[in-house]
């Protein structure tokens, strides 16, 4: 497989480059490096400032197709800006959920009159949304929501009624892409719905929930009685779950390879720490620190020979998995980065600053411990071995209670 860029794609990668340092000046420099997970309390309101000055110049939803506002890159092209993106030290962006998740999935499952009601306003980021999986007893085991909506006959309308929880930036968002129950009795992956719900409204109650790295990134969600109009169900009612999974599939897509251009930034400054604590000098850290190194080479060359085999339609034919395998490898990368950055820190990684009433961390104390969320988020480890095991490796299933 030839990964060597085209004298195209090396043009891109320039323009890309030249287009985020012209543009990242100003009151935009300030911004560089805030945001993303761990972190999503900072300065808000201006990186959603710098996400509509992206979207004036063409830079939001860049894999799209152009008719549906995209800038429709080839995989490759994808690949770089997103690189480039993180390489720039550019804030995180602030409409992840629907950028990357509900767009492709509406452009995939919608009606044209929700796909021209919604796509516009994801491209300008005029509208960011949420993602209402999750509930109490429904995580790993998402057939089991029990979330209930049903229609209003006099209305038409959905009235949603249950609880969701921990939902991702709720608390900033318009609107909440929701997996209900809509056929009473229905059991596991029959009956459901994947509807399109107002969060600025009577019925709705977001509760943020504290975490331990300080701030609130996500939310306990509460339906009572909530309502959305009845056109909006994507796929079929009761016919959800194929449009809930096929939403997943674009979790663990291209965006997430530039992530690995952050975790490099991430490990330089780790190394940094080591160099001028000492730490350097302990042979058994250099040896994790150079694995680390070694290790982020070898998830980034998978995934891009993953990419090129999704893209050219040859995952199931080398064996499928690739999405699982990648998640596995980069989740327990990045956590073990966040024990190395602690062995590094030695004594000082157990203080935290202290800021008045509350607590505050340094880049690193925050990596060590939002990078346990990692393995869990996005699908668990255990359930992305539970996917290799059966899906791939045809291992006799697991016994479900
Ligand atoms: C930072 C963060 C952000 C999140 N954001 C969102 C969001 O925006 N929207 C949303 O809907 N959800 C969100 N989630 C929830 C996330 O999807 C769930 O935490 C995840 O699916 C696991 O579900 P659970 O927490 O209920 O754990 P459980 O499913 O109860 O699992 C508990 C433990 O048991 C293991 N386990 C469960 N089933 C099996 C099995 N069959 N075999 C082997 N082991 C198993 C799990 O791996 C885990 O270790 C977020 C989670 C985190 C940490």
């Amino acid at each position: 497989m030839d990964l060597t860029e085209s004298a195209e794609d090396r043009a891109f990668r320039e323009e890309v480059r030249t287009w985020l340092s012209d543009h990242l000046t100003g009151e935009w420099a300030a911004l560089r490096g805030l945001g993303g997970p761990g972190r999503e309390h900072e300065a808000h309101d201006e990186r959603l400032a710098w996400n509509r000055h992206l979207a004036d110049h063409g830079w939001t939803a860049v894999g799209w197709p152009v008719e549906h506002g995209g800038r429709g890159l080839s995989l490759w092209q994808q690949v770089i800006f997103h690189e480039e993106y993180a390489r720039s030290n550019a804030p995180a962006g602030v409409n992840h959920l629907g950028e990357q998740l509900l767009g492709p999935t509406l452009i995939a499952f919608g009606t044209p009159a929700q796909q021209q009601r919604f796509l516009p306003e994801i491209v300008a980021v005029r509208e960011l949304w949420s993602q209402g999986y999750s509930e109490p007893d429904a995580g790993s085991d998402l057939a089991n929501v029990q979330t209930r909506a049903r229609r209003d006959e006099a209305t038409g309308e959905w009235v949603i009624d249950g609880q969701k929880v921990w939902t991702s930036l709720a608390h900033l968002s318009d609107w909440c892409f929701v997996v209900a129950r809509t056929e009473p009795g229905s059991t596991r992956h029959a009956g459901l719905s994947f509807l399109l719900v107002p969060l600025e409204q009577e019925g709705v109650e977001v509760r943020p929930i504290e975490q331990l790295t300080s701030g609130s990134e996500f939310n306990e969600v509460f339906f009572t009685g909530a309502r959305t109009s009845g056109d909006l169900v994507v796929g079929e009612p009761g016919r959800g779950w194929g449009v809930a999974m096929g939403l997943l599939g674009f979790e663990r897509g291209v965006s997430t390879l530039g992530q690995t251009v952050g975790f490099a930034r991430e490990l330089d400054a780790v190394v940094a720490r080591a160099r001028t604590n000492g730490a350097i000098d302990d042979p058994v850290l250099r040896d994790r620190l150079a694995r680390m190194k070694t290790e982020l080479a070898v998830i980034r060359s998978y995934a891009l020979r993953a990419l090129a085999l999704v893209e050219g339609g040859q995952d199931s034919a080398a064996g499928g998995g690739a999405g699982s395998i990648f998640k596995l490898a980069w989740a327990t990368w990045h956590r073990t980065l966040g024990e190395v950055a602690m062995d590094v820190a030695g004594r000082d990684g157990l203080l935290a600053r202290d800021s008045g009433a509350s607590y505050d961390l340094d880049d690193q104390q925050r990596l060590f411990l939002f990078s346990r969320a990692d393995t869990i988020y996005g699908g668990s480890d255990e359930i992305q071995r539970n996917i290799l095991a059966e899906r791939v490796l045809g291992l006799p299933k697991e016994p479900r209670g």
